[in-house]
Order: C-alpha cells, then sequence, then structure tokens
C-alpha cells in the first residue's frame, strides 16, 4: 500500500503548485480523497497518512464502509477524524441514510431533493451542509442544473433554511480538451460570483467543488477550493 502514500503526495504537490499558480496556497484548498470501490485497507492506508476527507459516490456502498470504518474506530475522537462527503448522485429515499454520514451533500440538482434533505435535517434538529451541483458541459447525459436555473433555485430554496447552501459543485467532460473543461469550470466560478452579488440572506458561497484525477489543475487554477480527487491517489493497487 505504499504506492497510496506516494501518490498522495503527489497530488499534494501538484495541488500545491497549482494553488500558487493560482495566487494562492494549498492550505485553502480541500482534497477529498474519493474511495468507491476501495477497499477498506486501502482507506486505512489513507488515514494512517493523514488523509481523513473522503468521497464516496453510492451511499449503499458508502453505509457499508462507514459501518465497518465505525466498528474499527473505537472513541468518539477517532470516529471524528474521518469526515465523509457525498460526491455523487442521490435519491430522495436515500437521504435520511445520506445525512447521518455526510458532513456536506455535493450533488444536489433539484428542488424536490432540496426540500427533502431539508425536512429530513429538520427532524433531526440539525442544518445540513449542501452545494449545489451545475451541469456547465450542457452534456445530457449529465445531472446537475441549468445554469439559467440556478438563481431561480436558490430563490426558492430560501424557504427551507435546513439545507443549507455553500457552494457549487461541477464535473468537467471526461475525454475533452483541457480549454474546453477550463471554460466550464470558468463558468462554474462566474455564477458563484453572480451568486454572491445577489446578496441573498445567509447565503456566502464559500465553496467552489471542482476538478478530479484529470482536470484538477485547471480547476484550482480557475478557482476550485475543493478538489475530488481519487484515481490519481489509489493508481498502481496491487
Ligand atoms: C469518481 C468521482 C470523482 C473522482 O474521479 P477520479 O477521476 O477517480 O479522480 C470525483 N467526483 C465524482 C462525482 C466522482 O464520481
Amino acid at each position: 500500500m505504499k504506492h497510496i502514500a506516494d501518490n498522495l503526495a503527489r497530488v499534494k504537490e501538484r495541488i500545491d503548485a497549482a494553488a500558487n499558480r493560482s495566487g494562492r496556497t494549498a492550505d485553502k484548498i480541500k482534497l477529498v480523497a474519493v474511495t468507491k470501490g476501495r477497499s477498506l485497507e486501502e482507506i486505512q492506508t489513507l488515514l494512517a497518512v493523514g488523509q481523513t476527507l473522503l468521497g464516496e459516490n453510492r451511499i449503499q456502498e458508502a453505509k457499508q464502509k462507514y459501518d465497518q470504518m465505525h466498528s474499527i474506530l473505537q472513541t468518539p475522537f477517532e470516529k471524528h477524524i474521518c469526515e465523509w462527503h457525498l460526491v455523487g448522485h442521490l435519491q430522495r429515499n436515500k437521504v435520511k441514510s445520506a445525512l447521518e454520514m455526510f458532513t456536506l451533500i455535493h450533488s444536489v440538482d433539484s428542488l424536490r431533493l432540496l426540500m427533502e434533505i431539508a425536512h429530513r435535517a429538520e427532524i433531526k434538529k440539525q442544518t445540513a451542509n449542501i452545494l449545489i451541483q451545475i451541469n456547465t458541459t450542457g452534456e445530457e447525459s449529465k445531472f446537475g442544473l441549468e445554469s439559467d436555473n440556478v438563481i431561480d433555485f436558490i430563490e426558492k430554496s430560501l424557504s427551507y433554511p435546513h439545507a443549507r447552501i455553500v457552494g457549487l459543485m461541477t464535473m468537467g467532460k471526461f475525454n475533452t480538451s483541457a480549454d474546453e473543461n477550463r471554460r466550464a469550470f470558468a463558468l462554474l466560478r462566474s455564477i458563484s460570483e453572480t451568486i454572491k452579488t445577489k446578496k441573498f440572506p445567509g447565503i456566502t458561497m464559500p465553496y467552489l467543488s471542482m476538478g478530479m484525477t484529470n482536470d484538477f489543475e485547471i480547476a484550482i487554477e480557475e478557482g476550485a477550493n475543493i478538489v475530488r480527487i481519487g484515481r490519481a491517489i489509489f493508481a498502481g493497487a496491487s
């Protein structure tokens, strides 16, 4: 499992360099290690080298690992070391389970989903932190709100304060030019800036979640402060 520590170190160097190119420092950028399809042993290797922010994209798989991890981690302190984000699509009937595991849901793309999250969070006397997923590439197959609908979406969301919007998320195209993804990431950033100028009550938009293995450096150059990386961390696993 040594490759994981080495890969992680290299990814962090690349994040650092990209952050510097955008006039920032790496401590302003959160790295979510995306562990979908990875074993418990691989995850434990990550924790051992201090990577404690993890991302999953399916509730069922996440729940299995979450329960296993919590039976291994003993004290409340240990259990709080790990932080889990949901990066993949969420169905409304899985919201209750999602709120038990995740501190941030990156993938909210409908008002009905936001309403269900707010409802379940209110029952728990909590506020759930969410990002709005936006389809910035125009691909029909992709989840996410159309960028033109975002302002209207936020206005409507203000009626459901138990779901707190803390930023935006997008996915670049998988097989495309760096330039095309740069445009997508720049679009997400400009939408975020537009939202900030509207000064919606309670909405400050601190987070831009964009960038994966193929494109995280471009995303950081365009303003990402959360990157979600899987393959670059786990590649070479035996
Ligand atoms: C899998 C996944 C990632 C990580 O992708 P890599 O290409 O492995 O870095 C990031 N975000 C989402 C939503 C994912 O599903």
